[in-house]
């Protein structure tokens, strides 16, 4: 694929990644149901075997601003996604930067890093190079003077509830005040000195999220992970808040077409899940647009996230994350039809 340079003037970025086909897919002879004709242009091919053929019977086609095959690094995604967006929060803005998709398309593996077996490479995901070239950029003479201080939050959002990834997940409280100011009560922000403090943290969090866990219980997929950098100014009276990176893996999107085979704890969380995607969507859309409404309180993961989803400097990117598997075809719809609402206009 040939990549031109990144967009950095729209307010919302969206891009869908795919990953490999896996050695369980390739051993169930699973076909790749995914073609990238151009690095903006997606094919969703029917599935031949399916029995009813009379609801999809064309290749569907999508376009994005990006779209990353298989054979794309973390990096490159990186390079079109957040890292366009670093110097918005130096000049006083949000960014957000989400990883959409069901579970096991490469949510985390984005984020968080590349997988080593059990082990996770936080120098190769999303949370660490936004951290690698926060602290660049802050080392330019032009920063170096303006006496800024970075932080960080690692915090998990389950249905109505809240953890502190950072205090043994602590569950916390938000609060609303009278300027419709979002709070989350006694949220831990960690000071931070270099990349490897991040990093660090990015361990420390993302052991806490996982412990605990079998493959039969993955609570993670089921929760939204938030990881954030903020920006400070040292002042005389406290710290001012300049930016926030939030970077976003959500929990996975197919909870809510799987709920009519599942229990009922299953169902409670799949109508959660759903609910705060579906608030998602309309925020960014709100974003990109004056006059519409945002409905943030229709969910702890936009209440928390409103001060993202206002003012002319925030910036949002999407990065939706399919399995290239015939067996994954539904999810994959669903994913792409949803990454392409946030656009649409
Ligand atoms: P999710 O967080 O969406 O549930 P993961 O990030 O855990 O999915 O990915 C599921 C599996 O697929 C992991 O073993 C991961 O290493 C692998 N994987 C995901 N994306 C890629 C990719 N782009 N290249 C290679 N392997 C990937
Ligand atoms: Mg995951």
């Amino acid at each position: 694929l040939r990549m031109s340079d990144p967009i950095v003037e729209n307010q919302i970025t969206v891009c869908v990644r795919k990953r490999p086909l896996n050695t369980k897919e390739i051993k169930k002879n699973e076909i790749d149901v995914i073609t990238i004709p151009t690095r903006e242009r997606l094919i969703l091919h029917e599935p031949k075997s399916k029995v009813d053929l009379t609801k999809y019977l064309e290749n569907l086609q999508f376009r994005f601003d990006y779209v990353f095959d298989e054979s794309t690094t973390n990096e490159m995604v990186y390079k079109f996604t957040a890292q366009p967006l670093i110097k918005t929060i130096f000049e006083g803005g949000m960014a957000t930067c989400f990883a959409y998709g069901q579970t096991g398309s490469g949510k985390t593996h984005t984020m968080g890093g590349e997988f080593k077996g059990k082990q996770q490479n936080f120098n190769s995901g999303i949370y660490g190079l936004v951290a690698r070239d926060v602290f660049q950029l802050l080392s330019t003479p032009n920063y170096r003077k303006m006496n800024l201080m970075v932080s960080s939050s690692f915090f998990e959002i389950y249905g109505k509830l809240v953890f502190d990834l950072l205090a043994k997940k602590k569950r916390l409280r938000v609060l609303e005040d009278g300027n419709q100011t979002v709070q989350i009560v006694g949220l831990s922000e960690v000071a931070v000195k270099n990349v490897d403090d991040v990093l660090d943290i990015i361990q420390r969090g993302t052991n806490e999220r996982t412990s605990g866990q079998t493959s039969a219980n993955l609570l993670s997929s089921r929760s939204h992970a938030v990881f954030q950098i903020l920006l400070r100014k040292v002042t005389g009276r406290g710290n001012k808040l300049i930016g926030k990176f939030s970077l976003i893996d959500l929990a996975g999107n197919e909870r809510g077409a799987d709920t009519f085979k599942s229990n009922r704890q299953t169902r409670i969380e799949g109508a959660d899940i759903n609910r705060s995607l579906l608030a998602l969507k309309e925020c960014i859309r709100a974003l990109g647009r004056k006059g519409v409404h945002c409905p943030f309180r229709g969910s702890k993961l936009t209440q928390i996230l409103r001060d993202s989803f206002i003012g002319d400097k925030s910036k949002t990117c999407m990065i939706a994350l399919i399995s290239p598997g015939v067996a994954s075809w539904e999810h994959s719809l669903n994913t792409l039809r949803y990454a392409d609402r946030v656009k649409e206009l």
